[in-house]
């Protein structure tokens, strides 16, 4: 018995809006151009959100609080960790950061594809949870020099803090093969084409639409009617 029984059957706009939504996870060292490539998507993309992570960071002066993130004295991370409702967490160049679980849930339980900028620790935990549900990139600069030289034109970090961040970088980049695809980002508008194509061959993947089995089966039931 499937699912393509008479009553089941669905129409294909019902089949795609049917569709479980997608984790679009985007990593990479700091000044690979990742911050750029995450705005231009959620700019021009219909249906994509930002998981808003949770830290401990200090804020920047250009970012507010709940939209680049939720800004939590320890204490409150602390709590939010202990009743579980964080889906992954890590300790990024001594502070913590990490993914509130409900946002993520509602979005994909409702077809809506959420896009996260996490570190390969989150990406990791996330494929233990969700493998099926993620959809990874790294993002790599064209070269180190250009890294650190976006780094230090973006004078919002302090020398000893660049530092630090091109030291978790040589670590990140020796997991790149772990990631489903990685892109360069030398040009940023095509870096930005080539993300937006794997998101849309990915939200037509037959698997992230549960329907898709009972619209073929639908007419296939059509065409064997004909040719009886
Ligand atoms: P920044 O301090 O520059 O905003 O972020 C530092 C690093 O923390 C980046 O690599 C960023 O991707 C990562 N990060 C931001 N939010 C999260 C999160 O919710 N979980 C994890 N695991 N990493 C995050």
């Amino acid at each position: 018995m499937t699912d393509t029984a008479v009553g089941t059957r669905v129409s294909a706009d019902e089949a795609e809006q049917q569709r479980r939504g997608l984790m679009l996870v985007l990593s990479s060292p700091s000044g690979a151009g990742k911050s750029t490539i995450a705005r231009l998507l959620l700019e021009k993309e219909d249906n994509l959100e930002l998981s808003i992570s949770a830290t401990t960071r200090p804020r920047r002066s250009s970012e507010v609080d709940g939209v680049h993130y939720h800004f939590l004295d320890p204490n409150r991370f602390e709590q939010m960790r202990a009743h579980d409702e964080l889906l992954e967490w890590a300790e990024v160049h001594g502070n913590y950061y990490a993914t509130p679980r409900g946002p993520v849930e509602n979005a994909i339980e409702n077809g809506r594809d959420i896009l996260f900028d996490i570190d390969i620790q989150g990406t990791f935990q996330l494929y233990e949870k969700m493998r099926d549900d993620v959809v990874s990139i790294f993002i790599l600069p064209p070269s180190i020099a250009e890294m650190k030289s976006r780094l230090y034109r973006r004078a919002e970090d302090a020398d000893d803090v660049i530092a630090k961040r091109m030291k978790t970088a040589v670590g990140e980049m020796r997991h790149w093969s772990k990631y489903d695809y990685v892109v360069v980002n030398d040009d940023l508008e095509r870096a930005y084409e080539n993300v937006r194509a794997i998101l849309k061959a990915e939200r037509l993947k037959q698997a992230r639409s549960p329907k898709i089995g009972s619209l073929i089966q639908g007419m296939v039931d059509d065409l064997e009617v004909e040719l009886d």
